[in-house]
């Protein structure tokens, strides 16, 4: 015979355990406001939303409602809500084209690209090295864009560490840290320490009014198809973390570089949303 006392016990006990849960459950919601609820359900369908993040995604979406929940998700995950240089992370990739360096993702003082090969002098200057796929893809640009009537120079291109540190130095006691962060990347910060990027001019202007050339406007046009992006526009600087830089340039490959020129995104929000925990 089934006992009838023991029976109730049971239920009573899984009765109890319900109102528990139910709740428990009803007192976690009362931390969390109903929209913002809302607003994160929505935020986890996006596939590079991170849980880790939810109340910093939180906090500047109050603090900037007029950005998509996408950008929302891409610059908290790229830590612009934080200062530069705060929160910084060593880049876990290597060697690849799609290393993002930026102002909190850095290369370890030791790291020198592989494949680093020097550049011909015909259009840059004694000593300059890329790595290889980089400078494959930038002499055929440069040829075609001579075929065209351009004449495109590189000036900088590859730089040590060491090199960046010097130069960062000389920045900063002229200037001062806060001013010299401005137009300047620290040491192990520079994306030119990856070796896949480099600063152009026309042999008629000075790379820093490489803007005003219409090698420019050539390289506008034509830079993507040989894998190149104009890595820090004049509209994405609060994005990028620095100031318009018209000669400055980084191969990324050309499925990238189409797709970073077709959306008009950076190369730090490509990163975050295709890259980032996906390779
Ligand atoms: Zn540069």
């Amino acid at each position: 015979m089934v006992n009838m006392k023991n029976i109730l016990i049971y239920i009573s006990i899984v009765l109890l355990l319900l109102a528990g849960i139910i709740l428990g459950v009803n007192k976690n919601k009362k931390t969390i406001p109903k929209e913002d609820n809302t607003i994160i359900s929505k935020m986890k369908k996006i596939n590079y939303y991170n849980k880790m993040y939810k109340d910093r995604y939180l906090k500047y979406y109050n603090e900037n409602k007029n950005l998509s929940l996408e950008d929302i998700i891409t610059r908290v995950n790229l830590n612009l809500d934080k200062d530069y240089y705060t929160n910084t992370i060593k880049t876990p990739y290597q060697n690849k084209d799609y290393i993002l360096v930026n102002k909190y993702i850095y290369m370890d003082s030791s790291y020198i690209p592989e494949n680093l090969v020097n550049l011909d002098q015909s259009y840059s200057r004694s000593g300059m090295k890329l790595v290889k796929s980089a400078k494959n893809a930038l002499e055929k640009m440069i040829n075609t864009a001579r075929e065209d009537g351009y004449t495109i120079r590189v000036m900088s291109s590859y730089r040590s560490y060491n090199y960046q540190l010097d130069l960062y130095n000389r920045y900063k006691n002229a200037d001062g840290e806060e001013k010299a962060d401005t137009y300047s990347a620290r040491p192990g910060f520079s994306e030119h320490q990856t070796g896949l990027c480099i600063d152009v001019d026309d042999a008629e202007v000075n790379y820093t009014d490489f803007e005003k050339s219409t090698s420019f406007t050539w390289m506008q046009e034509n830079a993507y198809k040989y894998g190149f992006i104009l890595r820090y526009p004049e509209d994405k600087t609060n994005i990028t973390g620095y100031t318009y830089e018209s000669w400055h340039y980084r191969y990324v490959g050309k499925k990238i570089a189409k797709y970073i020129k077709k959306h008009n995104i950076t190369f730090d929000e490509y990163y975050v949303r295709f890259i980032e925990n996906k390779m």
